[in-house]
């Protein structure tokens, strides 16, 4: 499935948010069976108020949340682009994914190692996507050199190579291939799909701070913002030691503990919220007494597609669906009084399911 890389410089807190992903995968592993259990992935529950909700009109047996995954991706250094070590592997693991999230220092702790000698998370940040780009720009040249023997007779090569060799240029003063400016072109996607950018994906900032740094902006982080919002990219605030107490909390007891800190809301969980939103992907809603559940689609997804979500049956049988806008269904107080008030649809085949829809299907056997 679509995954998010970890990455980062060691001694930056992956692990530590990793683990905290780890947990929060076991804490729930009991309602997903279906999920095989493997170290360097956590499979990891979205959190959406939106059930709460829902849930307090039902009152279902249990609810269960979408999932997002999320893989280790440990050991990205210096000289990784070079094969250097097990960089080629680490390269070639974070191609599988959709997303990165990058892991940024910018808490101070002398006894802990910095391996560059010092807090400074835009070198940092330049070190791994300097990386990222020095190995994009191995395999575009690659890609370049043959296009050069196909351009001689095929005038669509042609094309593709003059892009190439733009790109290659824009990637070498330094840029990420994701803001490309012809990032847009059909040429750029057809080398893309080939080559598979590394820094043609999306990237997420996670900034990792102390307690003191959750409240108040540091410098450090200060200057990952305004790098962050010159490449288009999220970042978020986390103090990866606390997530991890997180993890194990009561939701009302974590709700107590991060306001006593002056947050609102965990670093941990606007990622996973954020990155499931980066992958494109959205939840719709069925809501019975056995269970209110979140089923997990790309954005743009037709009736019969999201049904088969549920089982390849509903796709096949196929024959409407009954809709109720989440804003419906907890304005109306439930299904029944929805449907009373007008506001349950029937849609077909070509209804493009929306953010937070309650769903029935029916379908033929
Ligand atoms: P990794 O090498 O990037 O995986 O880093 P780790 O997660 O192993 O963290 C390295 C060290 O930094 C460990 O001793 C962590 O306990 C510590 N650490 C991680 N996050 C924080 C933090 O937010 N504040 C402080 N003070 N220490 C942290």
């Amino acid at each position: 499935g679509l995954s998010i890389g970890l990455v980062g410089l060691p001694n930056v807190g992956k692990s530590t948010t990793f683990n905290a992903l780890t947990k929060a995968q076991n804490a729930e592993a009991a309602n997903y069976p279906f999920c095989t259990i493997e170290p360097n992935k956590a499979v990891v529950p979205v959190p959406d108020v939106r059930l709460q909700e829902l849930a307090k009109i039902v009152n279902p047996e249990r609810i269960q949340h979408s999932t997002l995954d999320f893989v280790d991706i440990a050991g990205l250094v210096k000289g990784a682009s070079k094969g250097e070590g097990l960089g080629n592997k680490f390269l070639s693991n974070i191609r599988e994914t959709e997303v990165i999230l990058h892991i940024v220092r910018c808490f101070e702790d002398d006894n802990i190692v910095h391996t560059e000698g010092s807090i400074h998370p835009l070198r940092d940040v330049e070190i791994i996507e300097g990386e990222l780009i020095l190995a994009d720009i191995e395999v575009l040249q690659n890609r370049a050199d043959r296009l050069k023997k196909q351009a001689k007779t095929d005038k669509s090569a042609a094309a593709v190579l003059a892009l190439a060799e733009e790109l290659l240029e824009f990637l070498a003063d330094g840029n990420l291939a994701k803001n490309f400016p012809k990032a847009d072109s059909d040429e750029y996607k057809q080398l893309n799909h080939e080559v598979r950018l590394l820094t043609g994906k999306e990237i997420m900032y996670g900034a990792n701070v102390d307690e003191e740094g959750l409240v108040e902006d540091s410098q450090y982080v200060l200057d990952l913002k305004e790098h962050a919002a010159k490449n288009n990219c999220e970042l978020i605030k986390l103090c990866a030691k606390i997530e991890e107490e997180l993890v194990g909390l009561e939701d009302d007891e974590a709700e107590e503990f991060l306001s006593s800190l002056g947050v609102e809301e965990s670093g941990l969980g606007q990622i996973i919220q954020k990155g499931f939103d980066k992958l494109g992907l959205m939840s719709y809603f069925t809501a019975g007494v056995k269970e209110v559940r979140a089923w997990t689609i790309r954005k743009n997804t037709t009736a019969p597609k999201a049904a088969a979500v549920i089982h390849n049956d509903f796709e096949k049988g196929f024959i409407r669906a009954e809709v109720i806008s989440y804003e419906d269904f907890i304005a109306c107080g439930g299904e029944a009084k929805a449907k009373e008030a007008g506001k349950m649809r029937l849609e077909g085949k070509e209804y493009i399911v929306q953010d937070g829809d309650i769903m029935h299907f029916r379908f033929n056997v």
